[in-house]
């Protein structure tokens, strides 16, 4: 695409154009699929690296269709990048927020978006390739939907000469230029590291009530976005590997030392790329039975080329298990980014491409970096295909995906071994005696601490910041594995799948879900999502009491009309006496917090014999009285341990002698440790 503007008259902007339309490209080279996706809002982008004064000079084209039945009078656009103009952005306010956090960037963290010109194209004026526009660069504005911030400047209003009517299609050119932090917020630089996310101004999501769905940026919540196909051509040094979303379409090399890279991606919701002069590249085939191949390409630092496999390894894990349980990855491409250290820029999904991150040494079976490569390639799944709006409903794919990948990691690698770091965190020590299940176990502990914070039903980006990350991944984690040993897998896989055939390529809201969920269940889940999910409710039962002794009357007892009065030595028997015994066992079962969820409850006895019973949980607690001719072995409120979301199993199970509860206590010092550690690696994760 060959892009330059020229300024005709002050009411008018003259545009120079050899366009290649959305979808051009990849039908010139007889690559053009069937439409996956609505494709309304398509980009073609022209951006040039300044990676000395660490700039961004763009333009780019797009093409929006109106694909709701009103007609849009404005255009808002994200402009990500202003949350760190200055410290009065709404995402730096936030960020202060939580706790030890500073309102101070180092200067090189600040950054902007600057757009300079905005032209609706209009082809109806095409002459021989020329576009003449409508500059509308004076009607942007910036405006602040979520909390009337005057001083946040990531959402510009443009309004429209004449609305676009249901189904029309315009094109609008944008020029800009922005500034590149020291990575932040997962992008930016690091030294000659460069990784480019949320970088062009995009539109939001226009909605079929006539208003834009488009949030300011905040600090814990990520994005909402149309799909469409993006044809991206990208100027960077000559000789510097570069990474995108998309497949490459070549590149050539220009007279001042930089090289255009050109990608190309049809059916995605955004575009992200990466170059830096130390990238090594590897590449791996990805097949299973009844999936589409998949080409992996893994771009990774020099020092890191041992654990390339590994990295192959877990994408091919999360393409096999998401892409049979729940539906398959139909782009045929994926590029795994291994980005600097100590860039924090790891741990984050782009379409088609995403990051991981892993340090010098990372003993196998320590889950890192497993986990985080299993998580990010899922994304693909929940974010990328199943695009929900993660301003308002984070938890609908970070949840979902915190799930998946919890299973199929353990699924691939049973679980993680705990890992000690010394010497400042270079020095692993894996202790392989220690396991824990990353969601139930190291979840769980998150999620005790956030509980009380928020519904999950309110709209994220309102969370309180401290609390979001476990209110939005553990929480819903822990809520689908409690399904999962409810309804059994057979059926959540079913839900999940047919959550995502339904959804894939669309933009679905929790009660889509939960209507899937009782429809595919057979059951009314209601009262379940009203415990998990309305409220922000604890689970927590316990055996209060547990005992069992041989029955025996002492007291006064009518005999002959008179009252008589027993004592233990008048009911114990004789030395020489034999009769079968008989014991009375008393269970007091309690809720102890307001969560309330059907539990089960056993009663084991010294026979063998069991007694289970279904309790409602509604009430605060529940006797269960027997006489048998055996005594109490032990007493366990939900002994499956299917509510995975009570957050303290450890006073589920009693046995009769009071002592001895089950869990020993002796491991709890070294726990914390461990928790503490496999945490900051779920903290690692978005
Ligand atoms: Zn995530």
């Amino acid at each position: 695409m060959q892009f330059a503007w020229k300024h005709c008259s002050s009411a008018a902007i003259r545009v120079a154009l050899v366009c290649v339309l959305p979808g051009g490209a990849l039908a010139a080279q007889g690559q053009e699929s069937a439409a996956l996706s609505p494709r309304n809002a398509s980009y073609d982008i022209k951006v040039r690296l300044d990676p000395v004064e660490k700039t961004l000079t763009g333009t780019e084209i797009i093409t929006w269709r109106n694909v709701q039945p009103v007609p849009a009078s404005e255009l808002q656009f994200h402009l990500y990048w202003n949350a760190w103009k200055n410290n009065q952005s709404t995402w730096l306010r936030e960020t202060l927020l939580r706790p030890s956090r500073e309102l101070k960037l180092l200067p090189d963290k600040y950054a902007y978006c600057d757009v300079k010109s905005l032209v609706l194209l209009s082809e109806s004026q095409k002459v021989a390739g020329t576009f003449q526009g409508a500059d509308l660069t004076a009607q942007m504005k910036f405006i602040s939907p979520d909390d009337g911030n005057p001083d946040d400047s990531t959402v510009m209003s443009v309004a429209l000469p004449t609305p676009v009517a249901p189904g029309e299609t315009i094109r609008i050119g944008v020029i800009w230029e922005s500034k590149i932090p020291r990575t932040i917020s997962r992008t930016g630089f690091r030294g000659n590291f460069f990784f480019i996310a949320h970088w062009f101004p995009k539109l939001g999501v226009f909605q079929s009530d006539g208003t834009w769905n488009c949030h300011q940026f905040h600090t814990h919540t990520e994005f909402f976005s149309d799909y469409g196909v993006y044809d991206v051509q990208i100027t960077a040094p000559t000789g510097w590997l570069v990474g995108a979303t998309g497949i490459s379409f070549g590149m050539t090399k220009n007279a001042d030392g930089t090289s255009t890279h050109r990608f190309v991606q049809e059916d995605v919701h955004d575009f992200a790329w990466t170059t830096s002069p130390d990238y090594r590249e590897a590449r791996r085939r990805f097949e299973h039975p009844g999936l589409r191949a998949v080409e992996m390409r893994l771009l990774y630092q020099p020092e890191h080329e041992g654990q390339a496999e590994r990295h192959f390894r877990a994408t091919a894990a999360a393409l096999r298990y998401y892409g049979t349980w729940f539906g398959g990855y139909p782009y045929g491409h994926i590029t795994v980014i291994d980005p600097a250290y100590g860039s924090g820029a790891g741990g984050m999904e782009y379409p088609t491409l995403f990051t991981c991150g892993t340090r010098l040494w990372n003993p196998f079976g320590g889950g890192s970096p497993e986990g985080v490569t299993v998580h990010e390639a899922g994304h693909q799944f929940w974010f990328g295909i199943v695009a929900n709006n993660e301003f308002e409903h984070a938890w609908l794919d970070e949840g979902f995906n915190t799930f998946s990948e919890s299973r199929a990691s353990k699924t691939e690698y049973g679980p993680a071994a705990y890992v000690r770091r010394f010497f400042r965190g270079f020095v692993p020590v894996m202790v392989s005696e220690i396991r824990a299940d990353m969601l139930v176990d190291l979840g769980l502990n998150g999620y005790r601490n956030a509980a009380r914070s928020d519904t999950q039903d309110k709209t994220s980006f309102l969370y309180y910041p401290d609390t979001a990350f476990n209110v939005t991944y553990a929480k819903t984690g822990l809520w689908l594995e409690t399904l999962e040993r409810t309804l059994g897998w057979e059926t959540l896989q079913k839900t999940m799948s047919t959550h995502f055939a339904r959804w894939k390529f669309k933009h679905p809201k929790p009660e889509d879900f939960f209507a899937i969920a009782n429809e595919v269940s057979g059951r009314d889940l209601t009262a379940f999502f009203d415990e998990v999910h309305r409220k922000a409710a604890v689970f927590d039962y316990a055996i209060d009491t547990a005992v069992s002794g041989e029955v025996e009357i002492l007291g006064y007892v009518q005999r002959d009309g008179k009252y008589v009065l027993l004592r233990e030595a008048d009911v114990a028997p004789s030395p020489n006496e034999r009769r079968m015994p008989l014991y009375e066992t008393r269970v007091v079962v309690r809720r102890l917090q307001d969560g309330v969820l059907p539990v089960e409850v056993l009663l084991k006895f010294q026979n063998g014999d069991e007694l289970r019973d279904t309790w409602d949980g509604k009430d605060t607690w529940k006797l269960y009285r027997t006489v048998k001719s055996a005594k109490l072995d032990y007493a366990a409120v939900d002994p499956e341990h299917k509510l995975a979301l009570d957050i303290n199993y450890t006073n589920n199970t009693r046995r009769l002698e009071r002592a001895s509860r089950l869990p020993a206590t002796k491991w709890a010092s070294k726990w914390m440790i461990w928790l503490q550690d496999l945490l900051q690696t779920l903290l690692f994760l978005a």
